[in-house]
């Protein structure tokens, strides 16, 4: 077999393909793919983007695989793991997916609903359109619903020698499932649990709590007896345990933070995020790029969500906009 750059092996007929992001700060995809004579499995895929359809189909035919002998298993649907699949898709092609996000995709209204919700939470009026234009999702997503299988937790997947349970762990996303392969030990934790960076849990309506529903899924695959955890993003690694401590604690100080930020006086989620500390490069809030801050503000409102919903903060309407103060000022 030739050298590939893009194919790595990392188990018995076990592979990853890096599937570079364009303009992404995530850089790389890693599509996870497990090779049987039988039938294969992909996990993840790429933008809808040349780049990522022709770096992924390379890789799969380097390494001999058919596509019309070969499923599909998306951990969610964020355009870096969903969008290529209806270029992938053959006629024989299993599509595997969570039934949330199936039915979201199926009733999908454009990113309106969300633009109005961040209207309400103080993100510039201004700068609403800059921001959908730099999002991800309106740039390499697809307006696609897949007719999937529907998976849920427990459900099984096997390929080769490889035996993967379903385990639903919202937060990152309200369907997203990682794959554990109990006997040999592995994780695949698409975009759950990433090391070197901290997973995005963003929220963008009033009646969910995506932190919560993080926090209880990272306990959960905790629990789970994994040596080696295979990522959505950037490098595989060994000690699970230590990860979800770390990211636990991380979120913990976050909330802290935010609530030093409320001391002071109202703020809006914007505000909030604009105050909040952030592992960029640039000067000053100002300086973000435009997807940048869309994303702090996102993650900013799921930690004022969580602290709304558990009593330690309380929303103040004025006209259109959203503010939160401390609950006992
Ligand atoms: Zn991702």
């Amino acid at each position: 077999m030739e050298k590939s750059d893009s194919v790595k092996e990392i188990g018995s007929e076990l592979f990853c393909i890096r599937v570079p992001l364009p303009d992404s700060p995530l850089k790389y995809l890693n599509s996870y793919l497990v090779r049987s004579p039988d039938r294969s499995l992909i996990v993840d895929t790429g933008f809808n983007h040349k780049l990522c359809f022709d770096t992924l189909t390379s890789g799969l035919k380097h390494l001999g695989i058919d596509l019309a002998q070969t499923d599909i298993f998306v951990t969610h649907f964020h355009a870096d793991h969903f969008s290529l699949v209806p270029k992938l898709k053959t006629p024989t092609t299993r599509v595997y997916f969570n039934r949330l996000e199936t039915e979201l995709l199926e009733n999908w209204q454009g990113f309106g609903p969300m633009l109005k919700n961040a209207d309400q939470q103080g993100f510039p009026r201004g700068k609403l359109k800059a921001a959908l234009e730099a999002h991800p999702g309106s740039r390499f997503g697809v307006e696609w619903a897949p007719e999937a299988k529907i998976l849920s937790e427990g459900h099984t997947l096997t390929y080769g020698d490889y035996t993967f349970t379903c385990i639903e762990t919202p937060g990152h996303t309200l369907g997203h499932i990682c794959l554990y392969e109990e006997t040999k030990k592995i994780l695949i934790s698409g975009d759950h649990v990433l090391i070197d960076i901290s997973p995005n849990i963003q929220c963008w309506n009033d009646h969910e709590n995506p932190l919560k529903n993080y926090l209880q899924s990272l306990e959960k695959v905790g629990k789970l007896a994994v040596e080696s955890v295979l990522p959505g993003h950037r490098r595989g690694f060994t000690d699970l345990n230590s990860r979800v401590d770390e990211l636990t604690q991380h979120h913990e100080t976050r909330l802290d933070e935010i609530c030093n930020i409320l001391d002071k006086a109202p703020q809006s989620a914007y505000e909030t995020a604009a105050r909040m500390s952030w592992d960029i490069k640039a000067a000053c809030w100002e300086d973000f790029p435009i997807a940048q801050q869309w994303f702090a503000t996102g993650e900013a409102l799921s930690h004022l969500r969580y602290l709304e919903e558990n009593g330690t903060i309380i929303r103040k309407l004025s006209g259109n906009n959203i503010r939160f103060a401390l609950a006992n000022c």
